[in-house]
Protein backbone atom coordinates (compact mmCIF):
# COMPACT_ATOMS: atom_id res chain seq x y z
CA UNK A 1 0.00 0.00 0.00
CA UNK A 2 1.48 3.45 -1.24
CA UNK A 3 0.74 6.51 1.73
CA UNK A 4 -0.27 9.61 -0.34
CA UNK A 5 3.02 11.92 -0.52
CA UNK A 6 2.20 15.35 -1.35
CA UNK A 7 5.55 17.75 -1.58
CA UNK A 8 5.40 21.59 -2.10
CA UNK A 9 8.46 23.19 -3.94
CA UNK A 10 8.79 26.89 -3.16
CA UNK A 11 11.46 27.77 -5.06
CA UNK A 12 12.87 31.23 -5.12
CA UNK A 13 10.17 32.25 -2.51
CA UNK A 14 9.78 32.79 0.91
CA UNK A 15 12.21 34.35 3.22
CA UNK A 16 13.24 32.84 6.49
CA UNK A 17 10.27 35.02 8.61
CA UNK A 18 7.72 33.88 5.76
CA UNK A 19 8.71 30.21 6.05
CA UNK A 20 8.49 30.27 9.45
CA UNK A 21 4.84 31.54 9.72
CA UNK A 22 4.05 29.73 7.26
CA UNK A 23 5.54 26.64 8.37
CA UNK A 24 3.97 26.85 11.79
CA UNK A 25 0.60 27.00 10.52
CA UNK A 26 0.94 24.38 8.01
CA UNK A 27 1.96 22.21 10.99
CA UNK A 28 -0.83 23.14 13.04
CA UNK A 29 -3.36 22.51 10.06
CA UNK A 30 -2.13 18.72 9.19
CA UNK A 31 -2.23 17.64 12.56
CA UNK A 32 -4.01 14.02 12.92
CA UNK A 33 -3.90 13.82 8.46
CA UNK A 34 -2.36 10.66 7.59
CA UNK A 35 -0.68 12.42 4.52
CA UNK A 36 3.22 12.03 4.04
CA UNK A 37 3.82 16.13 3.56
CA UNK A 38 6.93 17.71 2.45
CA UNK A 39 8.03 21.32 2.03
CA UNK A 40 11.47 22.38 -0.34
CA UNK A 41 12.33 26.07 1.37
CA UNK A 42 15.55 27.87 -0.60
CA UNK A 43 18.80 26.95 0.85
CA UNK A 44 18.92 29.81 3.28
CA UNK A 45 15.39 29.38 4.75
CA UNK A 46 15.69 26.16 5.66
CA UNK A 47 17.32 26.21 8.99
CA UNK A 48 14.43 28.65 10.18
CA UNK A 49 11.72 26.38 8.81
CA UNK A 50 13.65 23.30 10.24
CA UNK A 51 13.65 24.86 13.92
CA UNK A 52 10.10 25.63 13.41
CA UNK A 53 8.70 22.33 12.46
CA UNK A 54 10.60 20.66 15.29
CA UNK A 55 8.22 18.02 16.73
CA UNK A 56 5.52 17.99 12.94
CA UNK A 57 6.03 15.05 10.96
CA UNK A 58 6.61 17.84 8.38
CA UNK A 59 9.40 16.57 5.88
CA UNK A 60 11.84 19.99 5.28
CA UNK A 61 14.18 18.88 2.02
CA UNK A 62 16.24 21.01 -0.26
CA UNK A 63 15.20 22.19 -3.32
CA UNK A 64 19.18 21.04 -5.39
CA UNK A 65 22.22 20.00 -4.41
CA UNK A 66 26.19 20.42 -5.32
CA UNK A 67 27.56 16.87 -6.59
CA UNK A 68 30.29 17.27 -4.71
CA UNK A 69 30.83 17.21 -1.14
CA UNK A 70 33.24 19.90 0.26
CA UNK A 71 35.25 22.09 -1.76
CA UNK A 72 36.20 24.54 -4.06
CA UNK A 73 33.00 25.31 -5.66
CA UNK A 74 31.56 28.64 -5.16
CA UNK A 75 28.02 28.99 -4.42
CA UNK A 76 26.94 25.49 -3.86
CA UNK A 77 25.67 23.94 -1.07
CA UNK A 78 26.59 20.47 -0.15
CA UNK A 79 24.63 17.22 1.31
CA UNK A 80 26.95 17.74 4.45
CA UNK A 81 25.76 20.91 4.90
CA UNK A 82 21.73 19.92 4.60
CA UNK A 83 22.24 16.99 6.95
CA UNK A 84 24.02 19.17 9.12
CA UNK A 85 20.93 21.42 9.47
CA UNK A 86 18.20 17.97 9.84
CA UNK A 87 17.76 17.85 6.18
CA UNK A 88 16.53 14.49 5.57
CA UNK A 89 15.66 14.46 1.56
CA UNK A 90 15.86 16.55 -1.41
CA UNK A 91 14.68 17.29 -4.99
CA UNK A 92 16.99 16.46 -7.60
CA UNK A 93 16.28 17.49 -11.70
CA UNK A 94 13.98 19.62 -11.23
CA UNK A 95 13.07 21.12 -14.87
CA UNK A 96 14.12 24.36 -14.05
CA UNK A 97 17.36 23.06 -13.53
CA UNK A 98 17.28 20.89 -16.76
CA UNK A 99 16.34 23.46 -18.22
CA UNK A 100 17.97 26.88 -16.74
CA UNK A 101 21.38 25.61 -15.34
CA UNK A 102 22.34 22.79 -17.98
CA UNK A 103 21.76 19.79 -16.03
CA UNK A 104 22.67 16.40 -18.05
CA UNK A 105 20.89 13.05 -16.93
CA UNK A 106 23.91 12.40 -16.12
CA UNK A 107 24.91 15.09 -13.66
CA UNK A 108 21.54 14.59 -12.04
CA UNK A 109 22.90 10.80 -11.81
CA UNK A 110 26.00 11.72 -9.73
CA UNK A 111 24.10 13.91 -6.88
CA UNK A 112 21.10 11.17 -6.86
CA UNK A 113 24.45 8.64 -5.42
CA UNK A 114 25.72 10.97 -3.70
CA UNK A 115 22.32 11.66 -1.36
CA UNK A 116 21.87 8.15 -1.30
CA UNK A 117 25.50 7.50 0.19
CA UNK A 118 24.99 10.06 2.43
CA UNK A 119 21.69 8.69 3.78
CA UNK A 120 18.90 10.82 2.05
CA UNK A 121 16.37 10.07 0.16
CA UNK A 122 16.14 11.83 -3.36
CA UNK A 123 12.84 13.08 -5.38
CA UNK A 124 13.94 12.84 -9.09
CA UNK A 125 11.76 14.79 -11.43
CA UNK A 126 11.78 13.68 -15.00
CA UNK A 127 9.18 14.90 -17.45
CA UNK A 128 9.17 15.78 -21.04
CA UNK A 129 8.60 19.21 -23.18
CA UNK A 130 5.53 20.07 -25.21
CA UNK A 131 8.13 20.03 -27.94
CA UNK A 132 9.21 16.46 -27.37
CA UNK A 133 5.57 15.39 -26.44
CA UNK A 134 4.13 15.91 -29.63
CA UNK A 135 6.87 15.12 -31.41
CA UNK A 136 5.76 11.69 -30.25
CA UNK A 137 8.60 11.05 -28.02
CA UNK A 138 7.25 10.73 -24.33
CA UNK A 139 7.94 6.84 -23.34
CA UNK A 140 12.15 7.81 -25.27
CA UNK A 141 12.59 10.63 -23.00
CA UNK A 142 11.13 8.89 -19.94
CA UNK A 143 12.79 5.83 -20.43
CA UNK A 144 16.19 8.26 -20.74
CA UNK A 145 15.79 9.93 -17.48
CA UNK A 146 14.50 7.04 -15.71
CA UNK A 147 17.39 5.23 -16.93
CA UNK A 148 20.32 7.36 -16.87
CA UNK A 149 19.08 9.16 -13.41
CA UNK A 150 18.83 6.15 -11.45
CA UNK A 151 22.14 4.29 -12.73
CA UNK A 152 23.88 2.91 -10.16
CA UNK A 153 20.77 2.88 -7.79
CA UNK A 154 20.31 -0.67 -6.00
CA UNK A 155 16.72 -1.99 -5.62
CA UNK A 156 17.61 -1.66 -2.06
CA UNK A 157 18.09 2.22 -2.47
CA UNK A 158 15.01 2.21 -4.25
CA UNK A 159 13.45 2.47 -1.08
CA UNK A 160 14.80 6.27 -1.03
CA UNK A 161 13.61 7.37 -4.23
CA UNK A 162 9.94 8.56 -5.43
CA UNK A 163 9.85 9.66 -8.55
CA UNK A 164 8.06 13.09 -9.62
CA UNK A 165 6.77 13.14 -13.18
CA UNK A 166 6.37 16.74 -14.35
CA UNK A 167 5.48 17.48 -17.63
CA UNK A 168 7.12 20.57 -18.46
CA UNK A 169 4.45 22.33 -20.24
CA UNK A 170 2.34 21.21 -17.36
CA UNK A 171 4.68 23.42 -14.90
CA UNK A 172 3.78 26.76 -13.52
CA UNK A 173 1.40 27.12 -16.64
CA UNK A 174 -1.82 26.59 -15.27
CA UNK A 175 -2.03 23.52 -17.57
CA UNK A 176 -2.74 20.69 -16.28
CA UNK A 177 -1.75 16.46 -17.97
CA UNK A 178 -5.29 15.06 -17.90
CA UNK A 179 -5.76 12.34 -14.67
CA UNK A 180 -5.69 9.64 -17.54
CA UNK A 181 -2.44 11.20 -19.20
CA UNK A 182 -0.97 11.44 -16.47
CA UNK A 183 -1.74 8.33 -15.38
CA UNK A 184 -0.96 6.81 -18.56
CA UNK A 185 2.85 8.31 -18.04
CA UNK A 186 2.58 7.05 -14.68
CA UNK A 187 1.63 3.60 -15.57
CA UNK A 188 4.63 3.62 -18.19
CA UNK A 189 7.21 5.03 -15.74
CA UNK A 190 6.22 2.27 -12.88
CA UNK A 191 6.35 -0.46 -15.88
CA UNK A 192 9.83 0.42 -16.63
CA UNK A 193 10.96 0.46 -12.76
CA UNK A 194 9.93 -2.95 -12.89
CA UNK A 195 11.47 -4.12 -15.96
CA UNK A 196 14.84 -2.58 -14.56
CA UNK A 197 14.21 -3.67 -11.03
CA UNK A 198 11.86 -6.00 -9.80
CA UNK A 199 7.78 -6.06 -9.50
CA UNK A 200 8.39 -5.35 -6.03
CA UNK A 201 10.02 -2.30 -6.02
CA UNK A 202 7.46 -0.98 -9.13
CA UNK A 203 4.67 -1.50 -6.65
CA UNK A 204 6.08 0.33 -3.84
CA UNK A 205 8.00 3.60 -5.47
CA UNK A 206 5.91 6.65 -5.05
CA UNK A 207 5.35 8.79 -8.48
CA UNK A 208 3.45 12.16 -7.41
CA UNK A 209 2.37 14.22 -10.56
CA UNK A 210 3.89 17.68 -10.85
CA UNK A 211 2.31 20.32 -13.04
CA UNK A 212 -0.55 23.33 -12.10
CA UNK A 213 -1.66 20.78 -9.02
CA UNK A 214 -4.19 22.80 -6.88
CA UNK A 215 -7.35 22.73 -4.75
CA UNK A 216 -9.45 21.69 -7.61
CA UNK A 217 -7.82 18.82 -9.72
CA UNK A 218 -6.27 17.16 -7.07
CA UNK A 219 -8.58 14.77 -6.25
CA UNK A 220 -9.05 13.40 -10.00
CA UNK A 221 -5.54 13.32 -10.23
CA UNK A 222 -4.93 11.20 -6.72
CA UNK A 223 -8.25 8.91 -7.54
CA UNK A 224 -5.91 7.42 -10.41
CA UNK A 225 -4.18 3.91 -9.72
CA UNK A 226 -0.81 4.99 -10.53
CA UNK A 227 -0.60 8.89 -9.03
CA UNK A 228 0.56 8.48 -5.14
CA UNK A 229 1.00 11.89 -4.46
CA UNK A 230 1.91 15.79 -5.92
CA UNK A 231 4.93 18.28 -6.46
CA UNK A 232 3.21 21.55 -6.06
CA UNK A 233 4.81 24.69 -7.28
CA UNK A 234 3.01 27.62 -7.12
CA UNK A 235 -0.35 26.53 -5.09
CA UNK A 236 2.20 25.41 -2.04
CA UNK A 237 2.75 28.90 -1.19
CA UNK A 238 0.26 29.58 0.99
CA UNK A 239 -1.54 27.66 3.61
CA UNK A 240 -5.00 28.69 2.03
CA UNK A 241 -4.00 26.84 -1.07
CA UNK A 242 -1.69 24.00 -0.17
CA UNK A 243 -3.77 22.57 2.63
CA UNK A 244 -6.47 21.31 0.66
CA UNK A 245 -3.82 19.71 -1.62
CA UNK A 246 -2.44 17.81 1.34
CA UNK A 247 -5.67 17.15 2.65
CA UNK A 248 -7.23 16.09 -0.30
CA UNK A 249 -8.77 13.04 0.57
CA UNK A 250 -10.98 14.57 3.34
C1 LIG B 1 7.00 22.41 -9.88
O1 LIG B 1 7.73 23.36 -10.03
O2 LIG B 1 7.48 21.33 -9.49
C2 LIG B 1 5.59 22.57 -10.18
C3 LIG B 1 4.87 21.49 -10.36
O3 LIG B 1 5.10 23.85 -10.26
P1 LIG B 1 3.55 24.29 -10.43
O4 LIG B 1 2.76 23.50 -9.44
O5 LIG B 1 3.55 25.75 -10.16
O6 LIG B 1 3.17 23.93 -11.84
Amino acid sequence: MRKAYIAGNWKMNMTPSEGVAFAKELAEAVKGLDTKVMVAPPFVTIPAVVEALKGSSIIVAAQNMSDNLSGAFTGEVSALMLKDLGVTNVILGHSERRSLYGETDQFINKKVLLALAQGMDVDLCIGETLEEREAGKLEEVLTRQVTEGLKGVSAEDMAHITLAYEPVWAIGTGKTATPEDADDAHAFIRKLIEKLYTKGVAEELIIQYGGSVKASNVKALMSKEHIDGALVGGASLSVEQFLPIVAFDK
